[in-house]
């Protein structure tokens, strides 16, 4: 069968929480504490553990610039054909290596909500970044455009289920549930700055 095609690379980063030695407090430096990893979007292997190995990553609280300095070096350094290794040199980072793998090759699981509110069930991301109430319907259609299939998440790596090309969700499409989407999608008209004038005229008149 032929390999589908390839995404382009894109970079994926974290800025974890660093706890600063007094002595690197006191130098009054700001620090680079970016992480990152390069990966294809349409690539289940090894991108998606690569992408959960960064969402670990960004939650483990590095004592001082140097645990951190040499954690980036190994973990930047080929981490497709080493990521094993990376993980089991880094127990503080990643945990004992049989919990991390679970978490690194979690199941596929169909995706909380109908798109294009879905969001990842492991860590809440918006799989399409469109945000209920927030997002206005040209940049929605935009956004579903740029990631029309959606195979990992982009925060934490975990894997969609798909029926068949269909994104799999957890919600039923209730009638109920739609027109409460379609609220969302076209806000209530907010009056306008001439509806305003007009209303404080009125009201003047009186
Ligand atoms: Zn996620």
């Amino acid at each position: 069968m032929a390999d589908k095609q390839k995404s382009p690379w894109t970079l994926l980063s974290v800025n974890p929480h660093v706890n600063l030695t007094v002595s690197e407090i006191e130098s009054g430096l700001s620090f680079d504490t970016r992480l990152t990893v390069r990966v294809r979007l349409n690539s289940d292997y090894p991108d998606s553990v690569l992408a959960c190995m960064l969402w670990m990553a960004g939650r483990y609280v590095f004592n001082g610039m140097e645990e951190l300095d040499t954690f980036r070096d190994d973990f930047e350094n080929h981490p497709s054909q080493r990521w094993q290794g990376i993980i089991d040199q880094w127990p503080l980072v990643f945990g004992p290596t049989e919990t991390a793998l679970k978490k690194l090759f979690a199941s596929a699981k169909p995706a909380v909500k109908r798109p294009p509110w879905s969001k990842c069930p492991r860590c809440g991301a918006a799989i399409f970044g469109c945000v209920e109430g927030m997002t206005d319907i040209e940049e929605i259609e935009r956004l579903l455009k740029n990631t029309p299939a959606p195979y990992w998440c982009r925060s934490c790596g975990q894997r969609f289920k798909f029926t068949g090309n269909w994104l799999s969700c957890t919600d039923e499409f209730t009638v109920e549930e739609t027109i409460e989407s379609i609220k969302h999608v076209f806000p209530t008209q907010q009056p306008s700055f001439d509806t305003l004038q007009i209303e404080a005229g009125e009201e003047h008149d009186d």
